[in-house]
């Protein structure tokens, strides 16, 4: 099980959160460190953001993107990276959801129904929607993440890797501005 530490969960933590008060980490018995939701939807969010980019691209663009295999040979391999990201996070999320929670995702997020439609189909309330839609940000947001062996975030972990069924030669990642904010004792404001 993948441990979840401060330099995961700083950057996207909310500063307003009530919770974490933007460290992104709460605390559990024994002192277990355990990302906050804040830190779950935010990996949701930037997921399924990617997730409509690549659909919208695929519409206009050619399925097939000429991918680098990283490692000595630097062999070239076809790749349809962005397929690939489509079909993984959908997927992922069928297996990690309840049968109910899914056909929610897929109203709400995949086919843009929006509350008023979803709860008069599903027979929900408006908070009762809502607490749902939460419950699927913080579980797909957490499953993102802890996946192995590839997880879909950081996703610039994901598309840097090359594609599946292609061995995934031993590939130093390339020198990179970091997504995240580099570690820093964290100060509350005075
Ligand atoms: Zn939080």
């Amino acid at each position: 099980m993948k441990e979840w530490t401060r330099s995961d969960t700083l950057a996207l933590a909310s500063n307003r959160c009530t919770s974490c008060h933007g460290l992104g980490l709460v605390f559990g018995k024994r002192g277990k460190s355990n990302p906050c939701n804040c830190v779950l939807r935010a990996i949701f969010r930037a997921c399924y953001a990617r997730f409509r980019y690549c659909v919208e691209k695929e519409k206009y663009m050619s399925k097939v993107s000429l991918q680098f295999t990283r490692g000595t040979d630097r062999r070239l391999t076809w790749g349809r990276k962005d397929e690939e990201y489509i079909a993984d996070f959908i997927l992922v999320s069928r297996r990690s959801l309840t049968p109910t929670e899914y056909k929610v995702f897929k109203y709400h997020f995949l086919l843009g129904a929006d509350w008023k439609l979803c709860s008069r189909k599903f027979g929900l309330s408006r908070g009762n929607f809502f607490h749902m839609v939460y419950r699927i940000m913080h579980k797909l947001g957490r499953v993102f993440h802890e996946l192995e062996p590839y997880s879909l975030y950081p996703l610039r972990e994901y598309f840097s890797t090359t594609v599946r069924g292609v061995k995934p030669v031993s590939r130093p990642l390339p020198p990179q501005t970091p997504d995240r904010v580099p570690v820093r004792p964290w100060r509350r404001a005075a």
